[in-house]
């Protein structure tokens, strides 16, 4: 593993960077902890100015971290700036909301006295992140704990350096002090050295199981709090009364946006045998007129992968597939570049036997499954070993609400494209990990939610319950 720019639509290596030394690896989490206790008593009020700062750079230089971002990891020059404008939503609104949403919560206890839980900062926090969303992935974890008061370091994904450090060098061009985020180039070990250090309170870790497993591991082995955030084979049912032409507008775009390489993807189709054919057209009609190109032209409407490693990994998943049965329904012609571009492809008939059943494709892969009933949609997306999201399509969107209720994934989306906001919860059960990112939940990830009791004065009979009312001297 080495830190490098290597842009996947030319191959050309633009930048490499050094491993973290030892010794800045300390330096940088004495830095952290410093940081974290001098800023304990700053006013909510002044971090969340420094938010929406960030915020503002964040819009004010999105032409230029759109194109680091595209040159990293190979998106939609278009789709880098969706994202660079989702982490502007974040911050502002992270800076808007967390004085409320950190309030202590009163509790009507029998306890003698008023009780209260306080939400307080723990200390140094470590993030993990990927390549797919390189900015958006930080953002999660900085803007809902820099407003509580942790400080962080990050290890972002080998292969988007470039985009982890323009993010930190923004965050102290905002005004944040020194140490609140910094970004290190950090080797598994040193992943782990930094976990163990008494000063990390815990760790945020997006990617994959093997990822998770390794740092998950890490953390339980010094008892520090986790959150993982892992794949996800996400399906995208479709009910036999659902709109059909909007279902269609719907599927190609939540199977290709980010050329697939998307957490909550559509990666399972299942679809009732009364449409089926009618959505297989439609995807197969989608598929065939996207166009491939150079990512930083606005008219490509297919990017290339974000790496040659990525992409040898999703040929070898497809071809197990097809080898195992699974029927190319559908396979973009080959495509005239040395750019990392997988083909756009359909499979259909994936058995339970096949690997491609329960084998995450990170890629622009649509897996089309019929079925004859709701019940045995919900069995199929339940036969999975991920539970991350999932949408569902249907006429009738309470129905729809009592089946999605039954898939058994952190977050369902009826007749409307699985979204990640700052508002609304994000994150899964199962194999696509454990904890909850962005709105309230997200932000406690990391707190030390202290129980506060205060009372006017001591009462044996009274305190606590009756425990102390028979002893006497
Ligand atoms: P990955 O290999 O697990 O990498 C993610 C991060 O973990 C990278 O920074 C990686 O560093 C680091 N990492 C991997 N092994 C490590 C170890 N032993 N110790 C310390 N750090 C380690 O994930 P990926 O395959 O690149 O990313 C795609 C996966 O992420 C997919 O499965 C996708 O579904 C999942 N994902 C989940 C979410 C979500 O919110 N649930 C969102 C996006 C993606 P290196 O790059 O240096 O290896």
């Amino acid at each position: 593993m080495v830190y490098q720019t290597v842009n996947p639509y030319t191959n050309e290596l633009v930048k490499e960077y050094p491993f973290t030394t030892d010794a800045e690896l300390k330096s940088t989490i004495d830095l952290a902890d410093k940081t974290y206790h001098e800023t304990q008593s700053q006013p909510i009020a002044e971090r969340a100015k420094i938010l929406h700062n960030v915020a503002a750079l964040f819009r004010k230089k999105s032409a230029e971290l759109s194109k680091i971002c595209t040159v990293d990891m190979g998106k939609l020059v278009g789709e880098s700036a969706g994202e660079v404008e989702l982490c502007a939503i974040i911050a502002d609104w992270f800076a808007d909301h967390s004085e409320e949403l950190l309030k202590p919560d009163k509790l009507d206890s029998i306890v003698a006295g008023d009780a209260q839980v306080l939400h307080q900062s723990v200390g140094v926090v470590v993030m993990v992140e990927p390549w797919n969303f390189p900015y958006y992935q930080i953002m999660r974890v900085f803007a809902p704990n820099y407003m509580l008061g942790n400080t962080m370091i990050l290890k972002h994904a080998s292969n988007t350096p470039t985009s982890a450090k323009r993010f930190c060098e923004i965050v102290e061009e905002a005004g944040a002090p020194k140490g609140a985020l910094t970004n290190l180039f950090m080797t598994y070990d040193q992943v782990t050295q930094a976990i163990e250090d008494p000063r990390v309170q815990g760790v945020a870790l997006t990617g994959s199981e093997r990822g998770g497993v390794a740092v998950a591991g890490a953390a339980g082995k010094a008892l520090k709090k986790s959150t993982m955030e892992l794949g996800g084979m996400d399906p995208f049912i479709v009910l036999g009364d659902a709109d059909m032409k909007n279902v269609n507008e719907c599927a190609w775009r939540v199977r290709l946006y980010n050329a697939g390489q998307v957490c909550t993807s559509a990666k399972r189709f299942i679809v009732m045998d009364n449409v089926y054919d009618e959505f297989l057209d439609g995807l197969i009609d989608a598929f065939s007129r996207v166009t491939p190109g150079d990512p930083m032209d606005p008219s490509t409407t297919i990017a290339p992968m974000n790496s040659k490693r990525a992409k040898e990994k999703l040929q070898g998943s497809f071809d197990a597939a097809v080898a195992a049965g699974a029927k190319v329904a559908y396979r973009f012609p080959e495509i005239d570049s040395e750019g990392q571009f997988f083909r756009p492809s359909i499979l259909t008939d994936i058995t339970p036997d096949n690997p491609g059943y329960k084998t995450e494709m990170f890629g622009p892969v649509g897996a089309v499954y019929k079925v004859h009933s709701e019940e045995e949609a919900v069995a199929l997306a339940n036969d999975n070993p991920y539970g991350l999201g999932g949408m569902l399509f249907c006429g009738d969107k309470e129905h729809g609400a009592e089946v999605a209720a039954k898939v058994y994934t952190g977050m369902m989306f009826v007749n409307t494209p699985l979204a990640s906001l700052p508002d609304i919860p994000f994150g899964g059960v199962k194999l696509s990990g454990y904890g909850r990112e962005m709105s309230r939940l997200g932000q406690m990830a990391f707190t030390n939610d202290k129980l506060l009791v205060t009372a006017d004065r001591f009462d044996k009979n009274n305190a606590p319950g009756a425990l102390y009312a028979a002893q006497d001297l």
